[in-house]
């Protein structure tokens, strides 16, 4: 059977008329040229470090991803945080009130809000008892209104990720667009499906700095797919939707891989320290397989254990209330340190 993806059919009328809105910077690019001077963009000129705008298209972050990955900058778009980066895929591709998406839960709560903001009906086919999409299900939902399918692997909240059977199943036979969330896929063995961009011209991949990279606090999500998805994605960004104070930070941090590399298998390393220890609490029913930086545990009494660890001055996720996760609780892998003071807790509950 062969896929009929036709990206034209998708855009939202609206949003395929628009050009993209040009800036000052947009429309005369070298930053690098000595001598310039800039009065196109009412700035301040007294320099101060920010006082000019930042480079629309973050070129030289974009730079970095191109040789970290093998992908080219018209396949790359940065946003403030990967919740930027879905908002705008819903609003391109999704008409208000007309459209639908698909996600299926228990997984990350923002794909349903913004559905919710952006009135789009949010069809939800439950993931099945080991937390694998629902294959037939999932088609059984599909309408011609049904734009895209979200795909959370490593999933949170319940740690693993999607057989690529199931997602290549879902990139063949969806003639939609299919967005797979690798927020965690730095922890996971499972390789990204960013090598298969060339492959399949409806997948969209969502990445983070806010995980494995360590910079939640900046604020930059990364959005991956072919150069017709991001060229519309980018006619409807915000011009300077990644500040500056951010695109210097997250050069800098990417510059940083073996620290990174290192930071990353120490997180490993404590997660499998963990699973050897929670499978026996008394307490603990159940220790579900993970890919990413935190483990779901289903316990005798969620609420009860949660509160007693809060007394004890750890904070962790309540997921009780998520559809096939009663009595289940998330705990993301903190330091060697951390991880010694969580134990020793557990030990005493
Ligand atoms: C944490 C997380 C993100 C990250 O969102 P940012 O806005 O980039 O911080 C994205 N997706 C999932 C599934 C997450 O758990």
């Amino acid at each position: 059977m062969e896929n009929k993806f036709n990206i034209i059919n998708l855009v939202r009328d609206n949003v395929m008329r628009m050009k993209p809105y040009s800036t000052a910077r947009d429309e005369f690019e070298d930053f690098d040229m000595a001598d310039i001077i800039y009065l196109d963009a009412n700035e301040n000129p007294y320099e101060n470090g920010v006082n000019r705008y930042p480079d629309p298209q973050q070129g030289n972050v974009k730079s970095v991803l191109t040789t970290l990955n093998k992908v080219s900058k018209n396949q790359i778009l940065l946003g403030n945080g990967s919740d930027e980066v879905l908002d705008l895929i819903f609003r391109a591709f999704c008409e208000p009130k007309v459209d639908n998406v698909i996600t299926l839960p228990p997984t990350y709560g923002m794909y349903g809000v913004l559905a919710n903001l952006n009135a789009i009906e949010n069809r939800e086919v439950l993931l099945s008892s080991d937390f694998q999409p629902k294959l037939e299900q999932i088609m059984r939902e599909i309408d011609s209104n049904t734009k895209i399918i979200f795909l959370c692997s490593p999933n949170n909240p319940t740690g693993n990720s999607f057989s690529q059977e199931n997602v290549r199943y879902l990139l063949k036979n969806f003639e939609g667009l299919v967005v797979i969330d690798e927020a965690y896929i730095d922890f996971a063995e499972k390789e990204s499906w960013l090598n298969k961009l060339s492959d399949y011209p409806n997948l969209i991949i969502t990445q983070t700095l806010s995980k494995a990279y360590g910079l939640a606090g900046i604020r930059l999500g990364i959005c991956y797919a072919s150069a017709d998805v991001i060229s519309i994605l980018n006619k409807i960004k915000p011009p300077y939707n990644v500040n500056e104070l951010t695109q210097r930070r997250a050069l800098d941090r990417l510059g940083e891989t073996e620290k990174i590399k290192f930071e990353i298998a120490s997180i490993v390393r404590q997660r499998e320290v963990l699973l050897t220890i929670l499978p026996n609490l008394k307490f603990v029913k159940k220790t579900y397989p993970t890919e990413a930086n935190f483990i779901l545990i289903k316990v005798d009494d969620a609420n009860k254990r949660y509160n007693e660890l809060i007394a004890k001055g750890i904070v962790i996720r309540n997921r009780t209330t998520q559809p096939l996760c009663e009595n289940c609780l998330r705990l993301t892998i903190g330091t060697e340190e951390e991880n010694k003071k969580l134990i020793e807790v557990l030990k005493q509950l």
